[in-house]
């Protein structure tokens, strides 16, 4: 096993990574992106506006994009989204704006709207820009966001772009939360992520890594802060509580996954059970199948109809070489002599009941398990007068705001895990909201 050591040496894609990971959509050239864009109805009431979460005005950015305004399209994306570059690499655009584009009606190909604001985005990153500031000068307040990932980056992008005083808390070494460590390397490299953070690092927000926030933390927080938003995400996953299921080389797919993003694994060799049939265990699944592993079997105890992966997923995976083996149930794992060797499966019927006599053993040398993530309750259990429903953040969908009226959320510890778009969408409502509740504050003094 290979380890790229130093996790700052992310900002450069390992080789063999880069190798076994290249590109799913690669940029368009400039000529094709005119092209395309030219393609654009300039909707009135664009629907594809109303299906993106953070609501980028899709036809305006485009419409630069015929006349090489590209400062100007990126832009306009950025006053919506200021996570603009990783969405558009990361975007389930099929279930977005692009499924909703009217061309379908025609039969007509979607607009690529993805692409083309990667095409803005990209120039906008090449030339060295920056965020632009919404307020010059500083103001009063002092904001704390907990966790580095999509929503509290947004929360504070905002908050920095008004001009507030924003620290960011992260546990890990760094920034960006899954779209660093968790989305597909081919969708979105870790150095992309990276790259697009310091345009925010550059509003002069400033991070503290390797910082976990315990219950002890959150109570120094706050203390020391005017607002605290909560942009934790979710928690581990669940583990495989079956016979043996504690085996190391029983692994969770979130570890698996950042672990080839940081290079500190390059290959996968020998057969490959994924349990589960989300999108999680197709990424894993597609990465162990570059990784070079010999077979990569998806286990899921489900009929096809009810996995929860996107459709698009699912044909990717299929295309990378995946196999899947629908209404199986795993037994027990069993090792010889410490090595990992069988995954003992049951095939079960509509209800999930195991069909007697129909046992079979998997030969595999490596178990990942994507079955779902926990939330992060103790942590989230000890916000002052924050309450939770089912295990997610109760909060007030227009602002963000929880029940302490101090404190504000959004991302996967409010919707139980969807897409980065979606936490870009609620960590700048809340920044927004939580702006004007400190301008309100402050303007009393
Ligand atoms: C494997 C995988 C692949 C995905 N692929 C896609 C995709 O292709 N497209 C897409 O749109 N979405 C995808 N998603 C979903 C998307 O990544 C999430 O919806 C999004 O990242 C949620 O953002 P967040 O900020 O809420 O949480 P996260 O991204 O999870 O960030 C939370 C951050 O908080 C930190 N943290 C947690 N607890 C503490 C603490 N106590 N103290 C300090 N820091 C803490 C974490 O380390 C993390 O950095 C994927 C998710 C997974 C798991
Ligand atoms: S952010 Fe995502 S959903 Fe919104 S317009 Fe861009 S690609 Fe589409």
């Amino acid at each position: 096993m290979e380890i790229w050591s130093d996790p700052k040496t992310m900002r450069k894609q390992h080789p063999i990574i880069a190798e076994r990971f290249p590109d799913l959509h690669p940029p368009f050239a400039k000529q094709a992106a005119v092209l395309e864009a030219n393609r654009c109805l300039n909707c009135f009431d664009a629907p594809c506006t109303a299906a993106c979460p953070t609501h980028i005005d899709v036809p305006k950015f485009i419409k630069k994009i015929t006349s090489l305004n590209l400062s100007g399209s990126a832009q306009t994306i950025l006053d919506a989204n200021v996570l603009g570059a990783s969405c558009s690499r990361v975007c389930p655009v099929d279930v977005l704006c692009e499924g909703a584009c009217v061309m379908h009606r025609y039969n007509e190909q979607p607009i690529e709207i993805a692409r083309l604001q990667r095409f803005a985005m990209d120039s906008f990153h090449a030339g060295g820009r920056k965020l632009r500031r919404k307020y010059l000068g500083s103001r009063a307040g002092k904001i704390a966001c907990i966790g580095a990932g999509p929503a509290s980056l947004a929360c504070a992008a905002e908050m920095a772009q008004q001009g507030f005083a924003v620290t960011v808390f992260e546990r890990r070494e760094l920034p960006g939360g899954l779209n660093t460590y968790g989305v597909a390397e081919y969708k979105l490299t870790a150095s992309a992520s990276l790259r697009e953070i310091e345009l925010i690092e550059d509003l002069g927000v400033a991070f503290r890594f390797g910082v976990e926030i315990d219950p002890e933390g959150l109570r120094r927080i706050d203390r020391e802060f005017d607002l605290v938003f909560i942009g934790v995400g979710l928690g581990q996953g669940h583990g495989l509580k079956i016979a043996g299921g504690d085996h190391s080389d029983v692994v969770d797919a979130l570890d698996f996954i950042a672990a080839y993003k940081m290079a500190r694994i390059t290959n996968t060799s020998g057969k490959v059970a994924v349990i589960g049939a989300g999108n999680t265990a197709i990424d894993a699944a597609n990465a162990a199948m570059r990784l070079g592993a010999e077979e990569v079997s998806i286990v899921y105890r489900g009929k096809r109809e009810s996995m929860s992966a996107f459709d698009f997923e699912y044909e990717h995976a299929k295309l990378e070489g995946v196999r899947f083996l629908w209404q199986t149930l795993p037994i027990h794992v069993r090792a010889d002599g410490g090595t990992l060797e069988v995954l003992h499966c049951t095939k079960v019927d509509d209800a999930l009941r195991p069909i007697s006599g129909s046992e079979f053993s998997l030969p595999c040398n490596l178990i990942i398990t994507a079955i779902g993530q926990s939330p992060l309750l103790s942590l989230l259990e000890s916000a002052k007068g924050v309450t939770l429903d089912k295990g997610r953040v109760a909060v007030e969908r227009e602002t963000g705001q929880t029940r302490n009226p101090r404190y504000f959320a959004g991302g996967d510890c409010v919707n139980g895990g969807r897409e980065v778009v979606d936490a870009v969408a609620d960590g700048k409502r809340a920044g927004t909201a939580m702006a004007r509740q400190l301008e309100a504050a402050y303007a009393r003094f």
